[in-house]
């Protein structure tokens, strides 16, 4: 269903607000699938998958993810699935696996599907020899019918962007790129053990542009170490020198339990529920003040931006990357813990980028979990996708698919959602809540046993 956003809204949280975090701000999921990750089991195995893989016929257009899993360095925020090595022979040795998935999984087509988005995350892609990359895209083009015009993209570490790489880029169709900037700060850089000096980030954006990759992404991350009003209110001016159509403001998920290297972080200033909030009110007036528009819960577009003019029209959408302008139905997974989407539910590959190796010397297809979703998952992920991408949902069905009724009257009664005859709105005041109004519509939250400390706190 298309539903538009009224207006670009404003993020701000104001301190009375404090106590409303404390109330709805626990963690929630992000809802990039519904059912979310957590509800994956090891029944969707890779039978299952080859019979969805076989229904794909006429299936309309398809994107493509390809996970590059490894990195030189570690930051110590990250909550990727990813491997550092210096040795580019791992990662070509990586790249020829990941070919050959390609290639099981075309040949369990009963057609040639037509692609329209090819994304490149990771990890880090822009650390893959531009040899493989090259090999990487020969293949994509003999398997699967690429789309003039098709959006491809790729996720950049400018630390790791070799001379000739833009260039290639270029070449290769490549129109987007998002780069890891998080902040532009030296003293948090340092602690985050990601030292970026902005002349790099001017550089890799200067070089794309010139090779035509002409749309820029960048990430910044709210609520890491030493972080300061003052040092973001910096971060948006320097990143307003690279003038990128689009901008992710991610809140720093703290979840050493998970990811054990976080921990390192709690012997410096990890700012509070206070401090975090100050330094994302800060961001949030820069960016408005810079002339971005927001969109959904953690992103800025200049208003000209496809996903800005995709928001307005109701036409935005969510999946594993997050929002996406991409309303494709089937989204082909390859790599290392990827993820799929058919239209019969999701598959995830194997996580650790050793053991996929491993399972890849066997044939069939690297899958490890999954869930088949039925009419009343689809009818959820539907209020879920509206609410998170619009800020509205409507239908009488509504009232049948909620699940936290109460909550969501609290909600009400805290202003933060509101009803309209049958049309659910998540007000201004609770666009920074957007995804605990959502949480009320799934069945699915606090069931199973390993949910616990697997979500990132609300905001
Ligand atoms: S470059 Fe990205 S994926 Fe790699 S360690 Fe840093 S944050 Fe994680």
């Amino acid at each position: 269903m298309h539903v538009a956003i009224e207006d670009s809204g404003s993020l701000v949280l104001r301190k009375p607000e404090m106590e409303l975090i404390a109330k709805y701000g626990g963690p929630v999921p992000r809802y990039t699938s519904y059912p979310t990750a957590i509800q994956f089991h090891a029944g969707v195995d890779a039978a299952t998958v080859n019979g969805w893989l076989g229904t794909l016929r006429d299936a309309g257009e398809a994107s493509l993810y390809l996970h590059m899993a490894y990195c030189k360095s570690l930051c110590l925020y990250c909550g990727c699935n990813m491997k550092v090595t210096n040795k580019q022979d791992t990662i070509t040795a990586y790249v020829n696996v990941l070919i050959d998935e390609m290639r099981r999984t075309a040949a369990l087509l009963p057609e040639r599907l037509k692609v329209g988005a090819i994304h490149l995350g990771g990890g880090t892609p822009s650390y893959v020899p531009m040899k493989d990359l090259r090999r990487v895209f020969a293949v994509m083009h003999e398997l699967f019918d690429v789309k003039a015009g098709a959006e491809i993209s790729m996720e950049i570490d400018p630390r790791q962007l070799v001379d000739g790489m833009p260039a290639l880029l270029g070449e290769l169709g490549f129109n987007r790129a998002s780069l890891g900037i998080q902040d532009t700060n030296s003293t948090v850089q340092n602690v985050i053990r990601r030292v970026q000096p902005q002349a790099l980030n001017v550089r890799a954006v200067t070089q794309l542009r010139e090779a035509g990759v002409q749309d820029i992404n960048v990430d910044l991350l709210y609520g890491l170490p030493m972080q300061t009003p003052e040092t973001m209110r910096q971060t948006v001016a320097d990143i307003q020198e690279l003038r990128p159509s689009r901008i992710a403001l991610f809140g720093y998920a703290h979840v050493p339990w998970m990811k054990k290297h976080q921990a390192v972080l709690e012997e410096y200033n990890l700012p509070d529920a206070e401090a975090r909030l100050d330094i994302f009110n800060t961001a949030v007036e820069a960016l408005t003040k810079a002339g971005y528009v927001a969109v959904g819960i953690d992103h800025f577009c200049l208003p000209t931006d496809p996903m800005a003019i995709a928001a307005k029209d109701g036409d935005l959408k969510r999946n594993f990357m997050g929002y996406t302008t991409d309303a494709a139905p089937v989204l082909l997974g390859f790599g290392a813990s990827a993820i799929s989407q058919y239209p019969q539910g999701y598959a995830q590959n194997i996580t650790a980028p050793a053991d996929y190796l491993d399972a890849m010397e066997k044939p069939g297809l690297p899958i490890a979990r999954g869930v088949a979703v039925d009419a009343g998952d689809m009818a959820r992920r539907g209020v879920i996708e509206q609410l998170l991408c619009g800020m509205r949902a409507e239908g009488h069905a509504l009232d049948e698919l909620l699940v936290q009724r109460e909550r969501l009257n609290d909600m009400v009664q805290d202003g933060l959602a509101e009803w309209q005859g049958d049309t659910l709105r998540v007000t201004e005041k609770g666009r920074p809540f957007a995804r605990a109004v959502a949480a009320c519509f799934d069945a699915y939250l606090g069931k199973g046993a390993s949910t616990a400390g697997r979500h990132s706190k609300g905001v």
